[in-house]
Order: structure tokens, then C-alpha cells, then sequence
């Protein structure tokens, strides 16, 4: 049966991984609203809080379905642990803490979601963990940025707006030398199309709130590594400081798991369809997907991803009143900073996700006026072009 088990392919993995049915033979999953669990005897109580005993206790540190999807995410990502959180931010910050004492120095990629760099820059900065951020391509930056601080290199591939990717196996390669943790936000491309831990990295960080819901309702997150760092350390600070999933948003995510690899492929091709109309349009200056010939990575996107994402930014030969104009004249597209839902949405970075930089951070991270994000959904293509040409 466990042989078996291994032998799944992701299809499989996704819709069947982590689940135990109880007494009543459910077929679905099933949701466990309960914030504590009652013991057999107090002697089993004390045997359960001293950790002599595995089981539930408290749903701060863990519930059967909140477990299911950490088994499932886990087996998708290739991990030998999971743990879920409330939100991609606090998977981000319990890493951080759970791993890094005062003193540690992290080096960052600089194009990452606008607010881990406030997370790094202003909370992080405060407990005397120091951040260097570097270019995200530059692998001599990465390796020349380590000092014997270092304990994490953290990054997203491809990158947040602009869809830079790094060579993680070459990079891990660098970390491992220094003895440093490979730390990917995976949010961009899920396991269904890139599997950073196979690559080399040690630990994959979700926003659960993007693609893996993929329909734009619950907010959740999960880091997932080996039973040592992840289970322990990261777990550690979770379980204590209480950022934890609540098990309906964790059945959502598990539902969002079983379609998830068909759904990133309508993303990608509706994506990579809207991305080369983009560049033949003439208000157009420059179009960012990894999916395209123009894209300076191209090649390293095609052996390291098996699809290009869902997200398209572009530049428009004006700056930000073009790119308000465009924004204001769409009727269908949502104009909501949220990425990875059914629905498409359209953004201006400078002025929302990349807002809270300075005006000196958001050059260095490439962020111009003229910038917009899309994030294409599973609508038709046509009609998403039909509404962006409005503005245009
Ligand atoms: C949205 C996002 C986050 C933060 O996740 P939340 O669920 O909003 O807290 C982190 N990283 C990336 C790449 C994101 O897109």
C-alpha cells in the first residue's frame, strides 16, 4: 500500500493524498470545527501535553483537516512536512522567527511581494535580523552578499510583477556551500508547475490565498521542508504565537488542491495567448512572460517550470495616467491587487502592491509608472484583449 502510495503521480497525489476517512465513510473530506479534543482519561491527557502521546489536543497546533492539507500540500511539493498558516504572510514571518535569532543576516531577492520587503525592512530590521537584497538573476550577487551571519537566501521565481526567475538548483548549490537555507515562495507557479525542493531549495513558502484556493476566497498559507526545520522550528513558533489555518479555510484549500494542475494550465495558456496579443499592441512598450521568445530567461523557464504562470505585466509607452486610463476604461476585469482567481484582475503595482516603497526602492526593484499586472483567469482570452484594447 505505502509503495503504492509513492509510485502516485501529482494528478493523483492531489485529489487522494492526506486523507482518513472516519466511522462515517465520508467520501469528501471532512471539516472538523472544534477548538479542543477530549482525552480518555487524565492520564491520557498528561501523556498527550508532555508529547509522550501523538494526537490532537488544541487546534492552535493541530486539527484532521487543517493535517489532511499538509499531508496533501507535502506530498505535492515533495516535502517530508508541511504546516499550514493563516496567511502567506505568517508562513513568511514564522519562518523568519521560527529559524533566525538576532543577530542572522538574511540576503533577499529585491523583487518580492511588496510587503515582505516591509516585513524584512521595518519588523525583522527591529529584532536585529539584517536583510541585503541583490538582483534576482545575479547568482555572483547572491554568493557575494553572503557573510558568515547568513543563514537564509530567500526569493520568489518568477518574480512579483516583473516575472524575473533565478536558477534555484545553481543557487542552492551557493547556499549549501555557505551553509545557508534555500527558502522559495512558490506562490507563482504552485507544485503543478514547479518543484523548488526537487531543485535543491530547502523550504517552499505558499500564499494558500492565491492559486491553490484559485478562486479568490480564503486567506491561508504553508511552509514546507523536512521534519527538522519545518516541523520543528518553524512549527515551533507557530503552534506558540497562533497564526495558524482555521480548518474550513484548510477544507477550501484541499478542494482548491484536487483541480489545481488542470486549472494552471487554462492560467498559462489563456496567459501566454493574452501575453503575445500584448506585444504586438502599439501602446505597448515592453511585455514581461517567462512564456515568451522576448523573455530574457525563456530558456531557464522552460527547464525549470513545466508551465509559464498566469501572470502578465506589461509596460505602457506612457506612465501612471496611461496606465490609470487603461485600468478605469476596462467594464469585465477586476481592478483588486489579488492574483491567482478565476477572475482576472488588473493592477497598477506602483501605486498599490509596491506603494508602501520608497519612490528609491521601487526603481531598484524595476517598478515603473507605466507598469500593470494582470493576472489572467479562466475567462476566454478574447474577451479579456476585447476589454484591455478599451483603454489602449
Ligand atoms: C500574496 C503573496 C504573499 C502574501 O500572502 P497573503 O496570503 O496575502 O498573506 C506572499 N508572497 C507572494 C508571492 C504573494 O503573491
Amino acid at each position: 500500500m505505502k509503495d503504492d502510495k509513492e509510485k502516485q503521480g501529482f494528478s493523483t497525489r492531489a485529489v487522494r493524498a492526506g486523507q482518513v476517512r472516519t466511522a462515517e465513510g465520508e467520501h469528501s473530506e471532512a471539516i472538523f470545527p472544534t477548538s479542543s479534543y477530549v482525552f480518555a482519561s487524565a492520564a491520557q491527557a498528561a501523556a498527550r501535553f508532555s508529547g509522550e502521546e501523538a494526537g490532537n489536543i488544541y487546534s492552535r497546533f493541530t486539527n484532521p483537516t487543517v493535517r489532511t492539507f499538509e499531508e496533501r500540500l507535502a506530498a505535492l511539493e515533495g516535502a517530508e512536512c508541511c504546516v499550514a498558516t493563516a496567511s502567506g504572510m505568517s508562513a513568511i514571518t514564522a519562518t523568519f522567527i521560527g529559524l533566525l535569532k538576532s543577530g542572522d543576516h538574511i540576503v533577499s531577492s529585491r523583487s518580492i511581494f511588496g510587503t515582505t520587503t516591509v516585513l524584512l525592512t521595518n519588523f525583522m530590521a527591529k529584532l536585529d535580523i539584517s536583510t541585503t537584497f541583490v538582483d534576482l538573476p545575479d547568482l555572483a550577487a547572491w554568493e557575494s552578499a553572503i557573510t558568515t551571519e547568513t543563514k537564509l537566501l530567500f526569493l520568489e521565481t518568477p518574480s512579483n510583477p516583473l516575472t524575473d526567475l533565478v536558477d534555484i538548483a545553481a543557487l542552492a548549490d551557493i547556499a549549501h556551500k555557505h551553509g545557508c537555507l534555500l527558502v522559495v515562495d512558490n506562490c507563482f507557479c504552485t507544485p503543478a508547475l514547479q518543484l523548488p525542493i526537487a531543485l535543491g531549495a530547502d523550504i517552499v513558502i505558499h500564499s494558500a490565498t492565491k492559486y491553490i484556493d484559485g478562486q479568490g476566497r480564503c486567506m491561508g498559507g504553508a511552509v514546507c521542508g523536512t521534519k527538522e526545520v519545518v516541523g520543528e522550528g518553524v512549527f515551533g513558533f507557530l503552534r506558540t504565537a497562533g497564526p495558524t489555518m482555521s480548518t474550513f479555510n484548510a477544507w477550501v484549500f484541499l478542494k482548491g488542491l484536487e483541480t489545481l494542475k488542470i486549472r494552471m494550465k487554462a492560467h498559462c495558456e489563456g496567459a501566454l495567448e493574452l501575453a503575445q496579443w500584448l506585444e504586438s499592441q502599439s501602446a505597448v512598450q515592453r511585455v514581461y512572460y517567462p512564456g515568451l521568445q522576448s523573455h530574457p530567461q525563456h530558456e531557464l523557464a522552460k527547464r525549470q517550470q513545466s508551465g509559464f504562470g498566469g501572470v502578465v505585466s506589461f509596460e505602457l509607452k506612457g506612465g501612471q495616467q496611461e496606465g490609470w486610463k487603461l485600468i478605469d476604461a476596462t467594464q469585465m476585469v477586476s481592478i483588486t491587487a489579488n492574483l491567482g482567481d478565476t477572475k482576472t484582475t488588473i493592477t497598477h503595482p506602483a501605486t498599490t502592491t509596491h506603494g508602501r516603497l520608497t519612490p528609491e526602492q521601487r526603481q531598484e526593484a524595476g517598478i515603473s509608472d507605466g507598469l500593470i499586472r494582470v493576472a489572467v483567469g479562466l475567462e476566454d482570452v478574447e474577451d479579456i484583449k476585447r476589454d484591455l484594447a478599451r483603454g489602449m
